[in-house]
């Protein structure tokens, strides 16, 4: 059995956030044309198992104590929701008197097994990065049947329940969500979702930049837009 993977520990806000990769490869429930981490082989958003993680939580629990870690964040190579063991990890470190956040693309926080698991977590990121339906299914490709006004609403519902810190990561592309109409859906969308964090990135991969890149100054402009509807 594989372990999991982690970054060296960086200080967020004071606190020493150490980021860890539950997943072996990437699974995701989307395969997005622009994902950092590669196409989608296993596009999937059921859960999975991938064997017993004893060793992987002994060696989690090391980590923490050699990193003297504040925060355990779970960024793993996709959807982490569809490990199957996820529960318990999480259990584990909330165990040891940490935090929690989770990475999601927000798209599973519909169903009632994974709100429970969330719940369970400090905070949670969920994720936008177009806002038209013809895009999402043309850029992102996730699994068939899956719709943009869906997405949106399951974050809305789960943040209308959650009691943790719902942080929102909005992605701007350019010719997808850089536009004047598009960045009044975005104040739309973050005015209903209502984040108690929004996060306004864009692509940041050398290869994506050409096509799907934005200049600083539009990109300041949108993230000054945005944030203003945020707070
Ligand atoms: S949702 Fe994230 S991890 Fe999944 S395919 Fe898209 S960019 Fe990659």
């Amino acid at each position: 059995m594989q372990g999991f993977d982690y970054k060296d520990i960086y200080i967020e806000d004071g606190k020493r956030v150490l980021e860890i990769n539950i997943l072996p490869e990437k699974y995701c429930n989307f395969d997005c044309i622009f994902c950092p981490i590669g196409r989608s082989k296993n596009k999937i958003d059921t859960q999975i198992a991938f064997g017993n993680v004893t060793d992987s939580l002994t060696e989690l629990e090391k980590i923490i104590e050699q990193t003297n870690a504040d925060l355990i964040f779970i960024n793993s190579k996709g959807e982490a929701l569809i490990h199957d063991q996820i529960c318990n990890i999480i259990g584990f470190i909330k165990n040891k008197g940490l935090p929690v956040r989770l990475l999601s693309n927000g798209y599973l926080l519909n169903k009632k097994d994974y709100i429970e698991i969330a719940n369970m977590c400090d905070e949670v990121i969920g994720e936008l990065k177009v806002i038209t339906e013809e895009a999402f299914q043309k850029v992102q490709r996730p699994i068939q049947g899956y719709t943009l006004s869906e997405y949106i609403s399951n974050m809305v519902n789960f943040h209308n329940q959650y009691n943790g810190k719902f942080i929102f990561e909005v992605t701007i592309i350019r010719g997808y969500n850089d536009d004047e109409v598009s960045v009044q859906k975005l104040k739309d969308i973050i005015q209903d979702i209502s984040p108690d964090k929004l996060i306004v990135v864009r692509l940041e991969e050398e290869k994506f930049q050409k096509k799907l890149g934005i200049t600083d100054e539009r990109f300041t402009e949108i993230t000054n837009m945005l944030q203003s509807v945020a707070q």
